[in-house]
């Protein structure tokens, strides 16, 4: 007998096994998906691990429904590496299954039922064959877990079958989409007119079809540029229809012919490439002799050093060697202006492999890298983009290297793409740059240990210094009353002087919504979303409060629904409340606001930086979103509204990040022209943290911020896994917690920190408990994953902790 082990996208810790015909056997491959059954209906796409001849133990093994490609679509490198990362993040194969593929591979076909139009005795129906035959008379198709809905149980089977043996329904095939590429119409002449004397003989005979003879002419015009002609443009430019180009075509004049047109096409030179100066040459000859003896490298460079011209340099080596290169980048830093820069050095080499591309598209660019076609040499992308087919890596670049995006919190695998890259760079024998202005603490230590290499980049290109810092303190400002609104007047102050002198200005607020809470003066209630533990937040735009966390909204109310008082305060701020105190302050400038609300829907961000590029925004009010990457000739001032609720926000990286945040932002100021200035408005301008920014003091960051991870058992010195239970009912999950609290404690002691109640304690219905074990650097890893898998299974075997959700995640951030 044939079998095969396929990995299903569930999170079933193990293989299963398929019977398989001797044809299929030889057939099949590692990497190829098939169609399999698994449960009782539901029908998945499953990728082939392996190919052979022993029964599983313990079940009997069902027959494959369908093979589903022709070649594999998956290399070995790739299940090696979904290998590490289902061990390393604590998660099934599967589970990885299901994020590395772009979901059109992945079409779960659930069974779908149709009405047999010719059936009319309705009388022959028992009540529950009656509800689906009626069910069926006002949609076409129903799946059998709708099926299951509509009864209201879960026993539907011989309640189908009857249906099927009364000849009222049938069960529709399972039909898999295809990815169908997108075929463009072009023309050409047949080959039997094509001479000159032929064309002469041609015109002539068309001289009495002049609409015909005009589509002719206007070929040979368009034949010139010798390139291909579309039917499209050839019907355009000459002004006809289509069915004119048919009558041609029947004639046997024209032929139709097709080609793939691959979506995102890019075009470009790379004959271009800047020259680098003089310290960018020094770092890249750095980067290079790096190389030589490390694996990965980190590369510090202040911002707008010209970090981006290094990494076009060495992509332009590695292609040249016919390598493959990663360039990885935080999803919202993917922005227009540097795929446009990318495009102009390496156009007919470039893929982007982007979130909000369509699945076609995704596809597409899928295929290009598992043929190694010449147009998927370089692929730019977010952290998925690390899951694709690659054979032949020679660099990884991960730029912004800090950036907290980079790890994928839910659904599981919990990976971190930084970390992840260097291991599949590693499958490769191919290096790693990591790129920053404000590495994450872990990476500037593993530098300092020797682990990666580290090359500096201190100057600006064109010698721009970096923004001179202010900090201007609004506690002593609200005292001395020169506030007005949220705006100090030394803030004011600046940002008059800026339009003043034609640039622009971007403020920095970390929060969206008007006022992120409201509260009754009376009683002190907060309008609480009921879904979550956490307050509404005030929309202005559209009078509504809205939850953050689930979406849930409600119109903003008149009256506290509490005690019924009309006096209702907004506590806090958002972008928006800084957007409308800008439009009263500067009635004359242009104002733009970017933030989760304002950049929905695919093209909602590149419109408005495309507005400020284009200087059509003065100011640009917005969230994190703006420290991402973003090259501005023209803005000269970088305000933070309020630094404080960063650096107050219960995190052990709290520090950290406003450090890199604040750094990020300011980098946004002066980029090419002069210097920039920065006014950081706090309460705290003596925070340790604010002076180091000011003063650009990165290391005496890292070495206080070192010693405090040092000293209360934080990374790089402990690792950190972190388990979150969640359910419905309160108690439960309370008392699973505690359960899995004594256990935890039983194995590793004080290293357990909980169980304990994060500061959201609820979120969409679901009550949340999590505890965190810290691991020493000189403890297994592998034993304490083990033991940790243990109490979990464990766990699960007690029936009323089983239903509660348990997620593992590894080097939590
Ligand atoms: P970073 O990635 O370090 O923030 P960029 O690579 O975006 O810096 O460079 C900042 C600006 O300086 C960009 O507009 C870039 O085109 C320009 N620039 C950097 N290096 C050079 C160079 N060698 N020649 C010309 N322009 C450069
Ligand atoms: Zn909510
Ligand atoms: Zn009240």
């Amino acid at each position: 007998m044939n079998y095969i082990n396929v990995i299903l996208p569930i999170p079933l810790q193990k293989l299963f096994t398929y019977k398989i015909t001797e044809a299929e056997a030889t057939f099949l491959k590692k990497g190829m998906r098939v169609a399999v059954e698994f449960g009782k209906s539901k029908v998945y796409t499953a990728l082939v691990y392996s190919i052979h001849s022993e029964a599983p133990i313990g079940y009997e093994a069902k027959e494959i429904h369908q093979i589903l490609d022709e070649t594999p679509i998956v290399n070995e490198i790739q299940l090696k590496h979904w290998e590490w990362i289902s061990d390393y993040y604590m998660c099934s194969l599967g589970e990885v299954f299901r994020a590395a593929l772009p979901s059109a591979f992945l079409l779960e076909s659930e069974t779908e039922i149709e009405l047999v139009q010719s059936f009319s005795k309705e009388e022959m129906l028992s009540d529950e064959e009656f509800l689906i035959y009626e069910a069926l008379q006002h949609q076409s198709r129903l799946s059998i877990f709708q099926v299951i809905e509509i009864l209201g149980k879960k026993g539907v089977f011989p309640i189908i079958k009857a249906l099927i043996e009364k000849n009222v329904i049938f069960v529709k095939e399972q039909i898999y989409e295809q990815y169908k590429p997108k075929l463009i119409k072009y023309i050409r002449l047949s080959d039997l007119w094509n001479s000159n004397e032929k064309l002469a003989e041609l015109l002539e005979i068309l001289s009495r079809a002049k609409k015909q003879r005009d589509v002719v002419l206007t070929y040979f015009q368009l034949i010139a540029s010798r390139k291909p002609i579309k039917a499209e443009k050839l019907q355009e430019s000459s002004n006809s229809s289509a069915a004119v180009i048919k009558s041609l075509v029947d004639k046997g004049v024209f032929e139709i012919y097709f080609i793939q047109k691959d979506r995102i096409n890019f075009e470009g030179n790379s004959s271009g490439l800047k020259e680098l100066t003089e310290p960018q040459e020094v770092a890249y000859n750095a980067i290079k002799t790096t190389f030589k003896t490390k694996q990965t490298t980190l590369l510090k460079g202040v911002t707008s050093s010209g970090k981006t011209e290094i990494y076009v340099k060495l992509i332009k080596e590695l292609l040249d060697t016919n390598k493959q290169v990663l360039y990885l980048l935080p999803e919202i830093a993917l922005t227009t202006q540097l795929i446009e820069r990318l495009q102009y050095y390496f156009g007919e080499y470039l893929s982007v492999f982007h979130s909000k591309y369509s699945m076609n598209e995704r596809v597409e660019v899928w295929n290009n890298v598992l043929e190694n076609k010449q147009k998927a040499q370089l692929i730019l992308g977010a952290r998925s983009s690390m899951f694709l087919p690659f054979s032949n890596l020679g660099l990884i670049i991960v730029d912004e290297e800090h950036e907290p995006s980079f790890k994928q919190y839910d659904p599981a695998p919990r990976y971190h793409a930084r970390d992840a890259a260097i291991v599949l760079a590693n499958q490769h024998k191919a290096n790693v740059l990591l790129g920053s202005a404000t590495p994450c603490i872990e990476t500037f230590y593993n530098a300092q240990q020797g682990k990666y290499g580290f090359v500096e980049l201190n100057r600006r290109y064109g010698d721009v210094l970096l923004p001179e810092i202010e900090l201007v303190d609004i506690k002593e400002k609200h005292r001395k009353k020169r506030m007005k609104g949220h705006f100090s007047d030394r803030l004011l102050e600046m940002i008059t002087d800026a339009i003043d002198n034609k640039e622009q200005v971007i403020l920095f607020q970390n929060r969206r919504g008007y006022a992120p809470v409201i509260e009754c003066e009376t009683c002190g209630v907060s309008p609480q979303c009921p879904q979550c533990d956490v307050s509404l937040t005030f929309h202005s735009y559209r009078k509504e409060l809205r939850c953050h966390y689930c979406g849930y909204k409600k119109a903003m109310q008149h009256n506290c629904g509490a005690c019924g008082s009309e006096k209702l305060n907004s506590k806090g701020f958002g972008t928006e409340q800084i957007e409308i105190e800008l439009e009263e302050l500067f009635p004359d400038a242009k104002i733009g606001r970017m933030d989760l609300d304002t950049t929905r829907g695919k093209y909602g961000y590149q419109k408005i930086i495309g507005q400020f590029e284009a200087q059509e925004i003065d100011i640009l009010v917005g969230t994190q979103m703006l420290s991402k990457g973003l090259d501005f000739a023209n803005v000269s001032l970088v305000g933070i509204m309020n630094a404080d609720t960063m650096l107050n926000f219960p995190d052990f990286r709290a520090h950290e990040r406003s450090y890199q945040l604040m750094v990020q932002v300011s980098g946004r100021a002066g980029r090419v022209k002069k210097r920039g200035k920065v006014a950081i408005q706090t309460f705290n301008p003596f925070h340790q943290i604010l002076q180091q920014v000011s003063t650009n003091s990165f290391e005496e960051m890292y070495k206080e911020q070192l010693d405090e991870r040092w000293q209360y058992q934080y990374p790089p010195f402990y690792r950190l896994i972190k388990i979150t239970l969640r359910h419905k009912d309160f108690n439960r999950v309370d008392e699973g917690a505690h359960w899995l609290g004594k256990s935890l404690i039983s194995i590793f002691g004080e290293f357990v920190l909980g169980p304990s109640t994060p500061s959201i304690a609820k979120i969409r219905n679901y009550y949340i408990r999590t505890l965190i074990i810290k691991i020493p650097q000189k403890q297994s890893l592998t034993v304490t994953k083990n033991n940790i898998l243990r109490v979990k299974n464990s766990f699960q075997a007690v029936k009323e902790f089983r239903p509660i959700k348990f997620n593992i995640d590894v080097d939590n951030y």
